[in-house]
């Protein structure tokens, strides 16, 4: 999918069903992997088909679903991890979460970069807007592509529905404020990527989720 010069590709990946994400730059071919749930064989693959070159791993959040190909991803590229500081400890923890759901789990890589409210991440000529949106987890954070209209969501914001705020970390009064920053922040005509389920829009959700209309809140 080409939003301007934004490339979006999506695999899902994983026992959950995540969306992982490879987002390009039409005009350099610079690319960054968001989320890599897995398959990292099948997304080096669509990278080398559509001529992108991937130097950047972005994570929206670290529970094991959404960093499970991280390691293999990061040894095919040898590209730096983002993640923000406060999932830190859920992300060095991933082999003890991926017990729990009777997982085998790596241990992660050790995330390079630490990621923070509104610090801006090139792709090439394309910019992504970090927004830190706790409530699923405390490091939770959006990569709003501004000029292209697109939103990677995470597990913030689904189709019809909201990530879960009963995890460690997770809050139910920082979910609400993220979410109505994220609508108030977004266009209407943004395309959302979430984490999870498909592809959406700020427009439809304002109008459809029931966790954005009010009759939840
Ligand atoms: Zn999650
Ligand atoms: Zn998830």
């Amino acid at each position: 999918m080409k939003h301007g010069t934004l490339q979006v590709e999506m695999l899902t990946t994983g026992p959950f069903a995540v969306n992982t994400y490879l987002v390009g730059c039409t005009r350099t071919r610079d690319a960054a992997v968001i989320d890599p749930g897995g398959q990292s064989d099948t997304l080096l693959d669509m990278a080398h088909a559509n001529d992108l070159k991937i130097t950047k791993l972005l994570l929206t959040h670290g529970h094991i679903d959404h960093i499970a190909g991280l390691k293999e991803m990061q040894k095919a590229t040898e590209a730096p991890i983002y993640l923000h500081e406060q999932d830190t400890t859920i992300y060095t923890t991933a082999p003890m979460q991926g017990l729990f759901f009777g997982l085998r789990v790596s241990q992660p890589p050790k995330a390079n970069r630490s990621v923070t409210e509104g610090e801006e991440i090139s792709i090439g000529e394309e910019v992504a807007l970090v927004v830190h949106t706790p409530g699923h987890s405390a490091g939770s954070v959006c990569y709003y592509f501004q000029s292209a209209g697109v939103l990677f969501s995470g597990d913030l914001l689904f189709e019809g529905a909201i990530g879960r705020t009963d995890l460690p970390g997770g809050s139910n009064r920082a979910m609400s404020a993220s979410l109505k920053r994220i609508v108030d922040l977004c266009p209407d005509e943004t395309v959302v990527y979430p984490g999870h389920m498909g592809s959406t829009t700020i427009s439809r959700e304002r109008r459809n989720n029931p966790y954005l209309t009010g009759s939840w809140w």
